[in-house]
């Protein structure tokens, strides 16, 4: 079968829920895919920073197989053997005293919500079913009928309702608007360190740590969504290190698995993970001795191999090249730190889209965001020859 025809069976039998480029990958290696009709492509993608260790990396691919053969799941109804290694090498990493793991990104996400619920009930004292969570404007936390309730964009609603109450929103960024939010009743703040999915954006410097010292003053804990920042992807371990602040709770997933699996958790204090009681929330999945082995395999390859210096190094690097489009009459902000860059375009470029089909004739793969803004964000194993070609297809695409 070739691309046209994967393409009219998956228009057939697939719910229409994404536009993907029309490029139908069916082997990878490295920071290279191939299509099935044998072109080569280099990804600036990553799967959204879930592939920070580059396809089918060939340490987590043997763990995985290894495991595999032994026992793959077992519930968490009995306890297995990868679990408790996972999670000391995860909190010794990160600093934190526990975790509790999950699948997905946005179950990592509604775990924070409900242990942070739970805190204010038992340890705050507020007052049953009144909680509060402060989250910001334009956040991406994923799909789930709560989180798309405080979403602001209207694509991820639209139709979805009846939502769910006790969230208010502020301005990325604005911590004032967030002092005024606040009430006696909130119990948390979410927010990403650097916007993702809106497009790379970057609070004011500094506000980070105000928003952590109003949370200390209000008795209310930070949550800081680093599924797609964290692990190395802005060239620190947590991008929330960049401003010397240590969130009462971490959200990861994406490169936890290392692309090969769904893996996902929350990080943080004893104290607060402790407001689950046996029986309270779970996840069949989760914690599962693969995911484990998975996971712990990943995070292996993130030291080993210098990932988060070499995002930092290699960060540069790029941001250096592609300077020279700094004063190009399309182009209206480059944003970036680490391996994470966001080319924001005037509007009458006319949508970064169609860049992104230029790059991918040229044979790169990137991915828009916020209709305006290309995102570049390549396997952080990229060698710097291959970031240089790729940065060379932007610059020319861009200039012609
Ligand atoms: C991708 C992402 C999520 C959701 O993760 P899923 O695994 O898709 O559920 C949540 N938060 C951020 C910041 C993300 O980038």
């Amino acid at each position: 079968m070739n691309t046209k025809q994967y393409i009219a069976l998956e228009k057939q039998y697939v719910a229409p829920n994404y536009n993907p480029l029309d490029v139908v990958i069916a082997e990878v290696q490295g920071v290279w895919v191939k299509d099935v009709d044998g072109k080569k492509y280099l990804d600036c993608l990553a799967a959204y920073s879930a592939l920070n260790q580059g396809y089918s990396h060939p340490k987590v691919l043997k763990a995985m197989i290894d495991q595999a053969t032994k026992v793959a799941l077992t519930s968490r109804a009995f306890r297995n053997d990868r679990l408790p290694l996972l999670a000391e090498k995860l909190c010794t990493m990160l600093d934190y005293e526990m975790m509790l793991p999950m699948n997905s990104g946005a179950e990592a996400v509604e775990t924070a919500l409900k242990a942070a619920r739970k805190w204010g009930y038992v340890k705050k004292g507020v007052p049953s079913e009144k909680a509060r969570i402060i989250c910001m404007a334009n956040n991406f936390h994923g799909r789930t009928v709560t989180i798309v309730s405080f979403s602001t964009e209207d694509d991820y609603r639209k139709g979805f309702g009846p939502f769910t109450p006790g969230f208010d929103i502020v301005p990325f960024g604005d911590i004032e608007a967030l002092k005024k939010a606040i009430t006696p009743d909130t119990v948390a703040v979410l927010t990403e360190p650097i916007q993702g999915e809106s497009g790379i954006i970057f609070p004011p410097n500094g506000w980070l740590k105000q928003v952590k010292e109003t949370c200390e003053a209000h008795n209310m804990l930070l949550i800081v969504d680093e599924i797609q920042s964290g692990l190395g992807r802005t060239g620190r371990l947590l991008a929330s290190s960049w401003e010397d602040v240590k969130p009462d709770m971490v959200c990861l997933g994406k490169a936890l698995g290392a692309g090969f699996y769904p893996v996902s958790a929350v990080v943080s204090s004893r104290e607060i993970l402790s407001v689950f009681k046996p029986g309270e929330h779970g996840s069949t999945f989760g914690g599962n001795p693969l995911a484990a082995a998975v996971a712990m395999a990943a995070l292996e390859v993130l030291e080993e191999e210098k990932l988060v210096e070499r995002a930092n190094e290699l960060g540069k690097f790029a941001m250096e090249k592609l300077s020279v489009l700094k004063d190009h009459p399309l182009v209206k902000e480059i944003r970036g730190r680490g391996l994470w860059i966001g080319l924001e375009l005037k509007p009458e470029a006319g949508g970064a889209r169609k860049y992104c089909q230029a790059l991918m004739d040229r044979g790169l793969l990137a991915k828009d965001t916020h209709h305006h803004t290309i995102r570049l964000a390549p396997p952080l194993i990229i060698s710097k020859e291959d970031l240089s070609w790729g940065l060379d297809q932007v610059i020319e695409v861009i200039a012609q």
